[in-house]
């Protein structure tokens, strides 16, 4: 798959309607955008009526462009006093329009002009895949699924309360219209779900009735006599979801980057965390390096790491901007990252893949020699991948900045190993190490990175994770040509944090935890391939540095969701969604080498499982990381 997408091609018609040059239509009604939006699409699907008293509300648009109907449904929530506590707005969009080009059409909307700017604020990079992001502290989320809207529903998990179907005339673009979308749609929707759309083509009202919905005619807006709303009425037999728990209590374990993460998210849901972890403060283990390195990862192929990766790359950066704007901002540069190419074979792999990638030059560039030598302050043979987004951060700033957001929402108990955890009646109990119980409640969330803990538990000693050691040494500044952006190769360098250079890492499958000479030797040659000018000598046995261990898997992917139940009898379908889970548990776990970069997504998937809301992650992503696929494999080949 190429990971590039083309942007729409906007122009204006005479009446200042706007209009796509590729599908040579407009984006809305000549007779009103705004006005379109609310009668066609709001009150098509009884909004907002339909959202009283809700809890949570999930709406689809297909076709975003330019996010009309988005600010007009977001300015309802906003003026509506019963307005659902959150609302998830879903769209589906293949041709984004440039931030430029909404500014453009948005100058059109004065009333809406507050929400319009904040969306463009935060509008994303344009590249395929989902972007979430967050709008009035947190209570109005829009994940965008750039990208074909057949085959992102075809990915999408969520349970959708109403459609607004907003493609363009089904002549010009047949593919927003299929019969195949809209029983995906179908499929997607909520008990009782509506939908509504400005298309009233016979064709599209018989692949309406043969999906499910009861399409009926009701007066158009402006000019267009009629318009199609109406309501699911058979759905398909679908699997119960699995009863909520309504305490909003949970215990984390571990107040790593994963703990301290979902921990956030649970809080800003307004749940009640408490949060335990072995040592006295948080981000004490692996999560404790001074400085870590956020890069995405790139492959030929675009395969599903990278994607994920991108995904968290992207994800990382709003969550720290939220962060900022919270008052809290976690220590880190991100002012650029060069990836040196290993070798003349690599360099030319590196040069071809960005040649073709279609990625955006914000995002990564290629760049020659004597331009890495530039970006790096000394001379290199090769060049590289140059992230002008990428660069350090500091884990533990990055822990207590999420542990600040969540504030009173999250209760930190530090010296706390847990040793056992047993279910009684509704709950977890959870106790230490003498059998005294620490605390209970409905949902526990094992975050414990490659910490004993993992093997002690029965409920997730079966989970191949496996400690990869790793070493880190501290040079001092001074010592290395002036560095400003970070660099890698086959390891990683830093700039100058609290005056010490990062250089990493090594990996090595054992649990001695001091300092080790070889490996100080080792991360040496690590510097020698990022900076061959570097000549100092270093006395391995005198630098400072800081050991960690990784939680890492076999097939490189992390472990979120709910823990599968390896005593429970297993269903004759033995697939992922019906492999039996212990009820209220779940993992945050096997972050590896990663969870700078991983944690923050990861953390909202996960929250969105546990709160049955729209995933952030597309289907094959959320099978890939599912913490029962190891067991079910293993079942598998057990026949
Ligand atoms: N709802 C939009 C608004 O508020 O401005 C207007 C939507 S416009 C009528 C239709 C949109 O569908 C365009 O932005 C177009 O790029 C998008 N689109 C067309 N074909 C698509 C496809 N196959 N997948 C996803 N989006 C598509």
């Amino acid at each position: 798959m190429s990971p590039s997408l083309t942007p729409a091609s906007l122009a204006f018609a005479p009446d200042g309607t706007p209009v796509s040059k590729t599908f040579d239509d407009i984006y809305h009604s000549a007779d009103g955008g705004p006005g379109q939006a609310r009668h066609v699409f709001l009150q098509g699907n009884d909004l907002p009526a339909g959202w009283a008293g809700r809890r949570q509300f999930v709406i689809l648009e297909n076709g975003f462009g330019t996010g009309l109907n988005f600010l007009a449904t977001w300015a309802a929530w906003r003026d509506d006093p019963l307005r659902p506590d959150k609302l998830h707005y879903l769209a589906t969009e293949m041709h984004p329009l440039q931030v430029a080009d909404l500014e453009q059409v948005h100058r059109a909307w004065k009333p809406l002009e507050f929400l319009a700017e904040a969306l463009r604020n935060a509008w994303p990079e344009l590249m395929p895949g989902w972007h979430r992001l967050e709008f009035a502290a947190g209570r109005v989320v829009l994940t965008l699924l750039l990208g074909d809207a057949e085959s992102s529903l075809r990915q999408l998990r969520a349970s959708v309360d109403a459609f607004y179907l907003d493609g363009f005339d089904p002549n010009r673009n047949p593919k927003m219209w299929s019969p195949a979308l809209l029983r995906r749609c179908a499929q997607l929707a909520a008990p009782n779900a509506s939908f509504a759309t400005w298309c009233v083509a016979g064709h599209v009202r018989r692949a309406l009735s043969e999906a499910g919905f009861a399409p009926e005619k009701r007066p158009g807006f402006g000019s267009k006599r009629q318009m199609l709303a109406g309501r699911l009425i058979t759905r398909r037999r679908q699997a119960t979801p699995a009863p909520r728990d309504e305490r909003h209590h949970a215990v984390v374990i571990g107040a790593g980057l994963a703990g301290c993460a979902i921990a956030e998210r649970l809080a800003v849901r307004g749940w009640q965390v408490d949060l335990f972890d072995r040592d006295a403060t948080p981000a004490s283990a692996a999560s404790g390096n001074l400085a870590g390195i956020v890069r995405p990862l790139l492959s030929r192929d675009d395969n599903l790491a990278s994607r994920l990766n991108r995904a968290c790359f992207l994800h990382l950066q709003r969550s720290l901007h939220r962060l900022d704007q919270a008052g809290y901002p976690p220590r880190r540069r991100f002012n650029g990252l060069l990836q040196i190419a290993r070798d003349a074979a690599d360099e030319i792999g590196q040069r071809e893949l960005l040649a073709t990638s279609g990625f955006p030059d914000s995002f990564a560039r290629f760049v020659e020699p004597p331009e890495a030598a530039r970006l790096l302050g000394a001379q290199t043979p090769l060049g590289g991948w140059w992230f002008p987004a990428g660069g350090w951060a500091n884990p533990p700033s990055l822990c207590h900045a999420w542990l600040a957001k969540g504030g009173a929402g999250i209760a930190f108990h530090g010296n706390s190993a847990i040793a056992g955890l047993r279910r009684l009646d509704q709950d977890w109990v959870l106790l230490d190490g003498t059998g005294r119980v620490m605390a209970s409640a409905p949902v526990v969330i094992i975050a414990t990175g490659a910490c004993p803990e993992m093997t002690s538990f029965p409920q997730t000693a079966h989970l191949p994770i496996q400690p990869i050691r790793g070493q880190v040494s501290h040079l001092p500044a001074g010592t290395l040509p002036a560095l400003q952006h970070a660099a890698c190769c086959e390891g990683y360098l830093t700039p100058a944090v609290d005056g010490m250079h990062c250089l990493g890492a090594s990996y090595a499958k054992d649990t001695f935890d001091e300092l080790r000479a070889s490996e100080h030797v080792e991360n040496l040659h690590r510097l020698a391939r990022i900076l061959p000018t570097a000549t100092q000598s270093f006395d391995v046995h005198a630098l400072s540095g800081r050991v960690g261990f990784r939680a890492t898997t076999p097939d490189h992917l992390p472990l979120v969701g709910a823990l599968p139940n390896l005593d429970a009898a297993l269903p004759s379908d033995l697939r992922l969604p019906a492999f039996p889970r212990h009820p209220g548990l779940y993992g945050l776990l096997g972050l590896g080498s990663r969870g700078l970069v991983w944690a923050a997504l990861l953390a909202e998937h996960l929250a969105g499982l546990i709160n049955q809301e729209p995933l952030p992650l597309p289907g094959d992503q959320t099978d890939a990381i599912d913490p029962a696929r190891f067991a079910l494999r293993a079942q598998r080949r057990a026949g």
